[in-house]
């Protein structure tokens, strides 16, 4: 479908009459959790086929009120983004690659059969609302503002033999700790040798809500069998890794100097990260080479019992990075490494968390300062 004439539409400003009283907003700020406090404003932009996308604001958060016929809720026609802003050492306030999810958001727009949005736009939006809740970015250690952009099919009627005709583009945005408690704790995973996330041809590549619907059957099986998360193996063979949960995965070969780091290969059903993408770049910058391919349990396993893989990982934006511990399945079980977290990790780790909030020089220009 084609992006909309106006990419420069004006966006309309309604500010929230029952904003959180300041004192209440820095109680919330002190524990905030992962995404169950949100701020006063949420940024919202409608589409339809016949005036394409219109009607841009900025108005108060609050519940959004549909049809029960509207096509989002039989049919699943939704996709989502999510990126943090982060207050700066310098006392101002940026995000992390937005135009790489204003990229990625379009490409699962085109997947599941939604129109793209400019890009332009998308960040536009994001700017907009982080400006009019400057006051709720976090400045503790660790903490952010998640942004969760995203787009429903809103069109009313259950015929399926086409998409949606309207759809409602919106941004909410949640101030947030480290997801898994800040702590480096490293996580047990499941291997879900039972269900598969995404499969070849399906949109697993897409960042839409029908692919997490898919996964809690098996995220919560890993919770029964004593593990924190479930990593999704090929849906053809169940014997390569793709992803941990809603995090890219990687293996750590060797150490100390002769460190490298190995990610499975894109297969058309693993999810593009950001931050996977912002590793491949920074790791050989620290002296870490880092190459993507194929990944089998067997050499998993194998490789941790003789010693060759000593660290495991996951990365994404709620998370940055996470060390894996520990790996069950129905038939086997094993640690990595010493079941700590890993020289490696952390030292990755420190460096991405160092550029997000402007401690460590940003060499690829990634930071797009907001407020
Ligand atoms: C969002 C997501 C990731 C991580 O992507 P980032 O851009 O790094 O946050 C990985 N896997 C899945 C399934 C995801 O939905």
């Amino acid at each position: 479908m084609d992006a909309s004439p106006n990419p420069d539409l004006d966006f309309e400003i309604r500010a929230s009459a029952a904003a959180v009283a300041p004192g209440t907003r820095e109680q919330l700020l002190a524990a905030p959790g992962f995404g169950s406090v949100f701020t006063d404003h949420m940024a919202t932009i409608r589409w339809t086929e016949k005036d394409g996308w219109h009607d841009a604001r900025i108005e108060p958060y609050g519940p959004i009120t549909l049809d029960p016929a509207a096509q989002v809720f039989h049919y699943g026609q939704e996709i989502f983004e999510g990126l943090k802003a982060y207050a700066q050492a310098d006392g101002s306030v940026a995000a992390f690659r937005p135009h790489a999810n204003a990229a990625r958001f379009n490409r699962s727009a085109a997947r599941l059969a939604m129109p793209a949005l400019p890009g332009a736009l998308f960040v536009r939006a994001i700017e907009l609302l982080v400006r009019q809740d400057r006051a709720w970015v976090p400045t503790a250690e660790g903490h952010s503002l998640y942004l969760r952009p995203f787009m429903i099919a809103t069109q009313v009627g259950l015929g399926v033999n086409k998409p949606s005709s309207s759809y409602l583009f919106a941004v909410i945005a949640s101030p947030v700790a480290g997801y898994f408690n800040g702590e480096l704790r490293p996580v047990k995973v499941w291997l879900s040798e039972d269900y598969s996330r995404a499969a070849p041809g399906g949109t697993g590549e897409a960042k839409c809500g029908g692919n997490y619907a898919a996964a809690f059957a098996g995220q919560r099986q890993a919770l029964e069998h004593g593990c924190d998360q479930v990593v999704w193996l090929d849906a053809a063979e169940r014997k390569f890794v793709e992803e941990m949960g809603g995090m890219n995965i990687w293996f750590v070969h060797g150490s100390g100097a002769h460190a490298r780091i190995v990610t499975p290969a894109p297969t058309g059903s693993l999810l593009h990260g950001v931050t996977r993408d912002s590793l491949l770049k920074l790791a050989p910058d620290l002296g870490v080479p880092a190459s993507e391919r194929r990944v089998c349990v067997a050499d998993w396993r194998d490789g941790c019992a003789s010693g060759e893989i000593a660290e495991a990982f996951a990365c994404g934006t709620a998370a940055v990075i996470t060390p894996i511990g520990e790996v069950r399945s129905q038939s086997a079980g094993w640690i990595i490494g010493d079941g700590k977290t890993g020289q490696v990790t952390s030292m990755l780790k420190e460096e991405l968390v160092g550029i997000q909030y402007g401690h460590k020089p940003d060499r690829y220009g990634w930071m797009h300062p907001i407020a």
